[in-house]
């Protein structure tokens, strides 16, 4: 293929870092006109075999046009078999990508996207949440990688430690629960700051009374304290926030649309278990000084009132 237009093209999407084989052979069977973004966007939708080449029997060409509901791509799937149909969602993702980054319009449609992971239109009536988006998204994809070689990669970049303890008041022993978590859901109602919905999370709370709960040392229900911290971070921290509130007086679900800062870089240390567990030490070490000077002061009251 001696054609100038065509070397251009080539070069152009070899130095964007395409395979020369892949430019190649889109070139030659896309049935595209030589243009470097019609070229790519045809990349993008059809995914390159080297077992294609080089059989060269192209211009019977798939259009992109041809894909219509359940048409072009689906037709081609199915002709390749099931192998082909799993792999569906880290396409349309990098379609939707590929989509914003090229397509010169405000918006893309994410259809195709949530089609390939199994929400149908009709689903589009029912409500739901970021975090619902998120881990379908993220299972679909983990399920997608099986048998390649990311299989796993969801859960190494996503997957981290929670550990959940609780301190008996009476003989001072902590029990404690791990917890792997994908996601981190934090409340926003209350705060004005990311910050704030972390500490919430990592926050104590005083089991007492109907609320007490069974400690195995003392073979008794206890007043306790309950807390959790991150035992280990993931490479990527996906933080969900808690967006849905409930009206009483309205009855009725409402969305809580308050800003909610965040810092660009953000440190973690605050919120991990040491850092969380030397809080707690010190806090039950203040307490106990203030409990001691209430005593004190009773003491001290009784004692003026004989
Ligand atoms: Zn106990």
């Amino acid at each position: 293929m001696n054609d100038p237009v065509f070397e251009v093209v080539h070069s152009t999407l070899c130095d964007m870092g395409f395979d020369s084989k892949r430019v190649h052979h889109a070139c030659r069977t896309s049935g595209q006109t030589m243009d470097v973004e019609a070229i790519m966007y045809w990349m993008f939708e059809n995914e390159y075999d080297e077992s294609m080449d080089p059989s060269p029997s192209p211009p019977s060409s798939p259009s992109p046009e041809k894909e219509g509901e359940g048409g072009g791509e689906g037709g081609r799937e199915a002709a390749e078999g099931e192998k082909r149909k799993v792999r569906r969602v880290p396409i349309r993702l990098r379609k939707l990508f590929a989509e914003m980054q090229l397509l010169d319009q405000s918006a893309v449609s994410t259809s195709k996207l949530t089609e390939s992971f199994g929400w149908k239109p009709n689903d589009v009536r029912i409500q739901q949440d970021i975090t619902e988006l998120n881990r379908v998204l993220c299972d679909a994809l983990s399920r997608s990688l099986v048998g390649t070689s990311l299989e796993g990669l969801i859960t190494t970049l996503l997957s981290g430690l929670i550990v959940n303890k609780i301190q008996c008041h009476r003989c001072k022993k902590v029990r404690e629960r791990e917890e792997v978590f994908e996601d981190i859901v934090l409340a926003v109602k209350g705060h004005d700051s990311l910050f704030g919905s972390f500490g919430e999370f990592i926050s104590k709370e005083k089991m007492k009374g109907d609320n007490r709960v069974s400690c195995e040392n003392c073979n008794d229900k206890t007043d306790s304290t309950r807390w959790m911290s991150f035992r280990r971070l993931p490479p990527i921290l996906t933080v969900c926030l808690r967006r849905f509130d409930y009206d009483w007086q309205r009855q009725r679900r409402t969305k809580l649309q308050t800003r909610l800062p965040f810092p660009t870089i953000l440190d973690m240390e605050p919120y991990m278990e040491s850092f969380v567990d030397n809080i707690r030490e010190e806090e039950d070490f203040h307490e106990e000084i203030e409990r001691e000077r209430e005593e004190e002061k009773e003491d001290e009251r009784k004692e003026g009132q004989r």
